[in-house]
């Protein structure tokens, strides 16, 4: 990601934010900053390790926080599979998100928009669906 497309990407999360009448604190921007200049899926333990010099050095529980904030936003989402997050660009509050995660060179790519499961449970409110596929990528994949 380019530093003009990763201010925009962040603009528009602020905006995203600010429509959902919640703030994008200095932490939260800065842990989803993280995790959009990552070239791939980011451990809370890199984000942690990243955010320890500088203002407001981040505690662990600050950190966990803020991505729970940006996970709730539809900014990040987490793959289980690998306990790590990735930035969205969607700006999703509902709707499931897929990831279809490479397995040989850990590249996440996401797809969205996939429909909500006709099949809950009745009166369960979905906060967040996420769907991950494994498997092998277009560069990984033997010909
Ligand atoms: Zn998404
Ligand atoms: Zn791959």
């Amino acid at each position: 990601m380019t530093a003009d497309s990763l201010t925009k990407a962040l603009d528009a999360a602020e905006a995203h934010c600010l429509e959902r009448g919640e703030k994008l604190t200095p932490v939260r921007k800065r842990v989803l900053e993280l995790v959009l200049e990552a070239d791939g899926p980011v451990k809370a333990y890199d984000l942690l390790e990243a955010l320890k010099p500088g203002p407001g050095s981040a505690k662990p529980p600050t950190v966990y926080r803020a991505l729970d904030f940006l996970m709730t936003a539809g900014l990040v989402h987490k793959v289980e599979a690998l306990n790590a997050f990735v930035g969205c660009s969607h700006a999703h509050d509902e709707g499931g998100a897929e990831l279809f995660i490479c397995s040989t060179c850990g590249a996440v790519e996401e797809r969205h928009g996939a429909p909500l499961p006709m099949n809950a449970p009745e009166g369960f409110m979905i906060q967040r669906s996420v769907v991950e596929h494994f498997g092998q990528c277009a560069n990984c994949r033997p010909a």
